[in-house]
């Protein structure tokens, strides 16, 4: 069966109690059982639950995946895949990767003796490099969060593979409708399923998805015994979710390319960060790994972190909000927000700046979001006109600020002393 079927059927046969089409909610702790031993395969929802196991079985399948495992967030779905390591253990990680994921790295996984060391994501050379005899895992995001750079997967797969090394992908922001890792050579594939997934953006949610047996016996072993599960209200959400998968991402990618179009047109964008250009780096590569380029679209704003501020609050259509995936368009500041737990030097190394934005393009109607974003970058523009004039009336005046006639200096200065301010 095609995707798009899978979607909606994988994992989902009528409810042999009552003949129900949709998957139940089954909101029960426990199960009663016959006898000793005797039950009908559920003995305690931590275990187990009817809901949650649907859910499961239909990531599986999307992901071409024998095993699924559904997780209360991404984030314990990443620490099962964590839960492998020991003390002593060595990671190579990309280096363009949610905040929270290096948070878990460094502060929770460092201080109790596994080691990472983060490479330029996309450069397949630097991950064979950094692999040493204590490394058991590549961990890798594609496109990378906030920058959307591409890593080729299958070419990190034959490194993996020749060193012997567990390769994860976080397939969160791609979704299984644009990429299907483990066809491609990874072994585990990890997702919050808050995004894409479920995305209505009313649900925290992980998942977890291998073929490999072993992999996955730990992983269940770790999913029972530390119990960060979902619910089964969740789990049914982010199921309905899924039916819509396919359709919903085919209007996200149509829509972000519009948008991206529209940015890398506008003279207060510096620059557009999105696959589906062909001006980005990776396109050929993303052309060939992805089935479309997906819905997130990151761009430089032309101006400093003021006018970032000023922008963000203009925007009517967009909301200013965490996360991504959702119908609903938001943009996200990642230095202050997703990226936030990143020290500043390192996160500036990254290319994570203050006048980054990203995107996450919803299923409105393109040229609504369109005129939001356009709305919202002239007044900013109109603002700073409107203040040269006053400045530069002020410098003819009183010769104040000294020489600051130009619009860049002129914005220049007053970021300065609000960060001063700050100081
Ligand atoms: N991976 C990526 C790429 C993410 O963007 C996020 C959250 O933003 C996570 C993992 C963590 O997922 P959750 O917030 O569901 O714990």
């Amino acid at each position: 069966m095609q995707f798009a079927t899978r979607a909606i059927h994988a994992g989902q046969e009528a409810d042999p109690s009552t003949g129900a089409t949709i998957t139940p909610i089954v909101q029960t702790s426990t199960y009663t059982q016959q006898g000793l031993g005797d039950n009908k395969g559920y003995e305690y929802s931590r275990t187990g639950n009817p809901t949650r196991t649907a859910l499961e079985a239909c990531l599986a399948s999307l992901e071409n995946a024998r095993y699924g495992l559904a997780f209360a967030s991404g984030m314990a779905a990443s620490t099962a895949v964590m839960s492998t390591l020991r003390p002593g253990d060595h990671v190579v990680s990309g280096d363009d990767l949610y905040g929270g994921s290096y948070r878990l790295f460094e502060r929770v996984l460092r201080p109790m003796g596994v080691t990472f060391d983060y490479v330029t994501a996309g450069d397949v050379s630097a991950y064979a490099k950094a692999i040493r005899p204590e490394t058991k895992m590549i961990w890798l995001e594609t496109p990378t969060n906030p920058l959307l750079n591409l890593v080729d997967i299958a070419a990190v797969a034959a490194v993996a593979r020749e060193r012997g090394v567990t390769l994860v992908v976080d397939n969160t922001f791609a979704s299984p409708y644009l990429q299907q890792p483990l066809d491609l050579g990874a072994d585990v594939v990890v997702h919050s399923t808050t995004k894409y997934l479920n995305g209505h953006s009313d649900v925290i949610g992980g998942a977890v998805l291998t073929s490999n047996d072993e992999l996955y016996q730990a992983y269940k072993f770790y999913q029972n015994a530390a119990g960060g599960v979902p619910s089964p209200m969740d789990s049914w959400l982010v199921l309905r979710g899924v039916k819509t998968l396919a359709v919903r991402m085919r209007q996200h990618c149509e829509n972000a390319r519009r948008v991206a179009e529209f940015l890398e047109g506008h003279p207060r964008v510096q620059g557009v960060y999105y696959p589906g250009l062909a001006s980005h780096p990776d396109h050929a590569l993303a052309q060939r790994q992805m089935r479309d380029f997906g819905g997130m679209v990151s761009f430089a704003f032309e101006g400093t972190r003021d006018d970032v501020d000023s922008f963000v609050r203009r925007l009517r259509v967009f909301a200013l909000a965490e996360s991504l995936g959702g119908v609903e368009s938001l943009c996200c500041h990642p230095a202050s927000m997703t990226h936030g737990s990143i020290p500043q030097a390192e996160r500036e190394k990254r290319g994570v700046t203050d006048t980054l934005l990203r995107l996450s393009v919803g299923i409105e109607d393109a040229d609504d979001l369109i005129a939001d974003l356009r709305q919202a970058l002239d007044g900013v523009a109109a603002t700073h006109a409107t203040a040269n004039s006053a400045t530069n009336g002020a410098h003819a005046s009183s010769g104040a600020n000294g020489a600051n006639g130009t619009h860049g200096k002129a914005t220049k200065v007053k970021s300065g002393a609000k960060s001063a301010a700050r100081a």
